[in-house]
């Protein structure tokens, strides 16, 4: 089904019985203030069947103006804001944001682009980061200490990056020491470099600094395992197990010196052997939105659309990257149809908004999401024009709402670990 509409608009369609579909839960027509006040939870959409760690920020409750307004209000309040603020204000969106809320954003990208968009606004005292939590703290870290980094809902947090705290890791890390003692090998490499994926909290981009460790995206994981494997005899890799397993087969890692570490076990579940032989030890964490592709559905493309494209995200697990095309982060998937001559077929692995925006913005191809049932990031949907609308006028009276700040301690080697990222480069090819 190549749908077209947004996302919010087809779940309405798709409730009332006026379009076909499904959605993975009927509480996606809710609005989502609805699951503020609540259990904590990540709420509807593809995480929700995940366990939220006690102590994740909570929102309270928005209040009931803008609860109540209908969206033309909400518009008009938005751009007057947008108008009144100018400069002094940057709205950020993430890809898989819902298209009602990236309207306003004068930035469109993936996280590590918005961070960049952030770093290159200095003129901007407040920036609004309509994406998760670890986005707004990565915004944080590269923006100046005069700017405000604002989340307009705080419960919109990362089921992935919730997979792996600080503690763990630090309990982790010392559980490797003992194993493998400190010191270099004989080619000056140390034991363990940590690598962790951009999806994590600032917590876990610091303990990197501190240790040796490098920051990672899903478009140069590649060019940072090689910068780690420079340095190191092995690769501790967190959250993302998928992403860490992908790259590392893709450049030859045989599987089984890949173990997976499981936080709630001792030396996560593995023996001493099996941890020794290593080459990337993999943290048990996963995306709940790219854990739902299949081979199934690869296949059943496949058949229903001979030459269709396959693209998926490398947050997929390893089967069903294996059986795609090609694989590749959400600016690849978004460049390699834009590529396309027109009259291509994409089957896409990645999170609905983005692939639906995709689909609109590209009527000369015909582009479907892999998945038939609907199922955004629970996270990234608990935001919604009623939050903008709601930090927006509170910036207007001089109030910083919902700010994210992280501490020097954290920020000081958080930073390390992103420049790191910044100053590798893939090696120079030599010969023809
Ligand atoms: S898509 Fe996955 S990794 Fe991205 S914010 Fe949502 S849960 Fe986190």
């Amino acid at each position: 089904m190549t749908l077209t509409a947004s996302v919010d608009t087809t779940l309405t369609q798709i409730s009332a019985g006026t379009a076909p579909g499904a959605a993975c839960s009927p509480d996606l027509v809710e609005k989502p203030w609805v699951f503020d006040l609540r259990a904590p939870g990540y709420g509807p959409g593809s995480s929700m069947g995940d366990v939220i760690p006690a102590g994740s920020p909570r929102q309270g409750a928005l209040p009931a103006f803008y609860r109540e307004a209908d969206a033309a209000e909400l518009d008009r309040r938005i751009l007057a804001a947008k108008e009144a603020l100018g400069d002094r204000l940057v709205i950020l969106g993430h890809f898989y944001q819902r298209d009602e809320v990236l309207a306003y954003a004068d930035y469109v990208g993936d996280s590590f682009q918005l961070a960049t968009a952030a770093r290159e606004r200095t003129d901007a005292e407040a920036i609004v980061f309509c994406g998760v939590h670890f986005m707004a703290e990565t915004a944080d870290l590269l923006s100046t200490d005069e700017q405000s980094v604002i989340l307009p809902n705080l419960a919109a947090g990362c089921s992935m990056a919730d997979m792996a705290n600080i503690d763990q890791v630090e309990e982790c890390w010392e559980q490797l020491a003992e194993l493998y003692g400190t010191e270099p090998d004989a080619d000056g490499r140390v034991p363990v470099i940590p690598v962790t994926y951009m999806n994590s909290s600032a917590a876990l981009k610091g303990f990197c600094g501190r240790n040796g460790g490098i920051v990672c995206t899903s478009s140069n994981a590649q060019t940072v395992l090689e910068w780690a494997f420079e340095r190191g005899q092995r690769v501790l890799f967190f959250p993302d197990q998928h992403l860490g397993r992908n790259t590392a087969k893709a450049m030859g890692v045989p599987l089984d010196l890949m173990p997976m570490w499981n936080p709630n076990k001792p030396l996560g579940g593995n023996d001493a052997s099996a941890l020794k032989d290593s080459r990337v030890i993999l943290w048990h964490g996963f995306c709940s939105v790219h854990k739902r592709f299949t081979v199934d559905q690869i296949a059943k493309a496949r058949t229903e659309f001979p030459g269709v494209r396959v693209i998926v995200h490398p947050e997929c697990p390893m089967p069903v990257v294996d059986a795609a095309d090609e694989s590749g982060s959400t600016d690849y998937i978004r460049k390699a149809i834009e590529a396309a001559p027109a009259g291509s077929t994409f089957a896409i692995g990645t999170e609905i908004n983005l692939v639906q925006r995709l689909a609109a913005e590209h009527p000369e191809h015909t582009i479907f999401c892999l998945d038939p049932v609907i199922c955004p990031c629970s996270t990234m949907y608990r935001i919604h024009p009623g939050y903008l609308a709601w930090v927006l006028d509170a910036l207007l009276g001089g109030e910083v709402l919902n700010q994210i700040t992280v501490s020097d301690e954290v920020a000081l080697p958080a930073r390390i670990a992103l420049e790191r990222m910044l100053a590798a480069r893939p090696p120079v090819p030599t010969g023809v």
